[in-house]
């Protein structure tokens, strides 16, 4: 009698052991989008790692520039259009972030892009003028109901904001769907959710802008992270002997040229360590720092353009395997 009503619990034991296995082993996909490989891993449930794919791929389609059935394509053609709740949320805090990054951050930047030559890999320097009388700012950007009306001669460009924004989405999405552990990797930006079942640590590199293949440093942590670097290195072309990178700094219009290699932005949100890694490459170490202590909302590592590595204080325990020198409060 005892033997057989154990059965049905040793059974249940049995699902139990082999459910939790198949959590501990992450299921993994890389995807090509937005312009970049990608990587997503979970460990839960396959369905749940399509999801988020699918919603990779379907902001991929919305938000480009240069996708010519793509929402921020029919803005940027006509000057006016009705958009998803998606691209007008996101164009709505890419227009405040531009304003608490004092314009170093500026979704307007597109008419100065492609006048560089970056979306269809054109490259030229631009005539001076042809700069100069580019059309640029938010204030060129009006918003009313769900449509949003563009100045003539004005175009937006989520290039600097949109991998972030898709990063968080599809760990929102994760979340939502019960999964508690995930790292998703969209080009320069990395995601965490959650501690790794074996409690392992999550180990992120931070590319050498001299030899990107390689890792300059490493960030160390637990749990939940949006980690998002900018750097000349990951876009540029070189003309007589001099290289121009795809950061544009508003204010000047060219490249920005600020003695920085690349930053690497920590935050607990991915849209705004997107926009802030950006900004800050744009305006330099000592604005970024006063910028960092205004904030308070996230961490840095500054990468010189002769590879000397600052670190904010927050951001010196997740630093490890490089010598650095840290920013205090
Ligand atoms: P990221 O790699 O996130 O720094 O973004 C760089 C991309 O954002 C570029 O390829 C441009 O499409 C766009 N971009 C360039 N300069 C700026 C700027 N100052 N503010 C916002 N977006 C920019
Ligand atoms: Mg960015």
């Amino acid at each position: 009698m005892k033997k057989i009503a154990l059965l049905p619990l040793l059974l249940l034991l049995l699902s139990v052991f082999l459910t939790s296995c198949a959590q501990n082993e992450p299921v993994e996909c890389e995807i090509f989008a937005m312009d970049t490989l990608m990587t997503v891993k979970i460990w839960g449930d396959e369905r749940c790692l399509t999801q988020a794919v699918n919603e990779i791929n379907r902001l991929d389609r919305t938000l480009s520039a240069v996708n010519e059935n793509s929402e921020i394509f029919a803005l940027n053609e006509t000057g006016t259009a009705q958009l998803g709740e998606d691209t007008y949320a996101l164009l709505s805090r890419a227009v405040e972030l531009s304003k608490s990054t004092g314009g170093a951050f500026d979704p307007t930047v597109y008419p100065l892009v492609k006048l560089w030559g970056f979306p269809d890999g054109n490259y030229r320097v631009p005539d001076a003028d042809a700069l100069q009388s580019a059309v640029i700012g938010t204030e060129h950007v009006r918003f009313g109901g769900d449509t949003v009306t563009l100045d003539e001669g004005c175009m937006i460009d989520l290039g600097g904001i949109g991998k972030g924004y898709a990063a968080q989405c599809c760990i929102d999405l994760l979340a939502e769907q019960g999964v508690e552990t995930a790292i998703v990797s969209l080009g320069g930006n990395v995601q965490t959710l959650g501690i790794k079942p074996n409690r392992s640590s999550w180990v992120v590199g931070i590319a050498d802008p001299q030899e990107p293949s390689r890792a300059i440093a490493t960030l160390v942590f637990q749990d939940s992270l949006a980690i998002v670097t900018s750097g000349s290195y990951q876009r540029y072309f070189e003309l007589d002997g001099t290289t121009y990178h795809h950061i544009i700094d508003p204010e000047t219009r060219y490249p920005a040229d600020s003695g920085l290699a690349s930053v690497t932005v920590l935050c607990d949100n991915g849209t705004t360590a997107d926009a802030y890694s950006t900004a800050l490459f744009v305006m330099g170490m000592e604005d970024g720092i006063e910028f960092w202590r205004r904030e308070q909302d996230f961490e840095a590592v500054f990468i010189t353009t002769d590879n000397r590595i600052f670190a904010t204080e927050g951001a010196e325990d997740y630093l490890s395997e490089c010598e650095f020198e840290v920013i205090s409060r």
